[in-house]
């Protein structure tokens, strides 16, 4: 993924209240967005660098080496090597602090939360809630999350919501313990993505909801009826044969059924008989692109249901 300023600065953030940005890592991201972040105190600017770490295992006994001006730009002169002196530009010398409270508020704002962020516990801000309602909490550092008592301190603070979680990827031990508390943890730089909106990234809000377990399909033949995500559709006496024969396909090694094998013995096209079991599925209430999810066309191949063998339960 791109980097970029906002991307750069959450990571840096995991350094907790120690978090900044030099400058030599700034430069390459001046401009109008850097400077909304400075005006938001996202950033925040410090007296610029007096002296610079002294050279890899030098034995000059400093601890570390003064910055002088040399014409334009800077010099860090090591007293023993000349040649491991360091030319530094201006803007090697700026630093920044990043400031938490303001990089939450932000990060809210980049996956549309309009409110400021609250602080929920510890270096724990809620961002908001989803549509769906689901509470969204963010963590800029692994430490607020592995600390006990957290899992009740959200859970409190969501008073009864679902918990979706943006964090830094966490230690095994205390992703766990998320988990199993039942909160969707997601890595922050998975869902930042840039974007050109004054603030240089958006997270999609539909990515702070986990995705549904993977629906199961029971079709009964006796009946011609078929069961999935909660509704049921009885298919007609022509029609379910063709749907048997797309199971079966689903339930072999090679999922895909061409025009003929949907065809069989019928005197129709394979896509007239598709569109006709479509066509079925929407009747009992599901969308048109919910049919074609679940029967799907493949291109030059034919068509085939795009669920596992494992997810079907066929009472044939
Ligand atoms: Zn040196």
């Amino acid at each position: 993924m791109t980097e970029t300023i906002l991307r750069l600065l959450t990571r840096l953030s995991e350094a907790g209240d120690d978090a900044i940005l030099p400058g030599e890592l700034a430069a390459p991201f001046f401009g109008p967005v850097f400077d909304r972040l400075l005006a938001k105190r996202v950033l925040v600017e410090h007296a610029p660098l007096a002296d610079w770490e002294v050279c890899d295992a030098c034995e000059c006994g400093l601890p570390c080496r003064p910055i002088r001006k040399a014409g334009d730009a800077f010099r860090a002169e090591c007293p023993l090597d000349r040649r491991q002196d360091i030319d530094l530009a201006e803007d090697d010398l700026r630093l920044f602090r990043i400031g938490g409270d303001a990089l939450a508020s932000v990060i809210g704002a980049a996956a549309g939360f309009r409110a400021a962020p609250k602080l929920a516990a510890e270096k724990v801000w809620r961002l908001g809630d989803t549509p769906a309602g689901r509470a969204v909490f963010l963590a800029l550092e692994p430490a607020a999350l592995t600390g006990d008592g957290i899992i009740a301190s959200l859970r409190q603070a969501a008073r009864g919501s679902d918990i979706t979680i943006l964090a830094p990827k966490l230690p095994a031990e205390a992703a766990r313990r998320h988990r199993d508390a039942g909160f969707h943890l997601i890595e922050i730089l998975e869902v930042l993505t840039p974007a050109t909106n004054g603030l240089g990234g958006t997270i999609d809000i539909a990515a702070l909801t986990p995705v549904p377990q993977s629906p199961v399909l029971r079709v009964r033949k006796a009946t011609a009826e078929v069961q999935w995500e909660g509704r049921s559709v009885i298919l007609s006496r022509q029609i379910f044969p063709v749907f048997e024969r797309l199971l079966e396909k689903a339930l072999s090694r090679d999922q895909v059924a061409s025009g003929s094998h949907v065809e069989g013995t019928t005197a129709r096209e394979a896509k007239d008989l598709i569109r006709e079991l479509r066509d079925a599925f929407k009747a009992a209430g599901f969308t048109d692109a919910e049919s074609k999810a679940l029967i799907v066309t493949v291109r030059n191949r034919g068509y085939r249901l795009s669920l596992a063998a494992s997810d079907i339960v066929f009472d044939g």
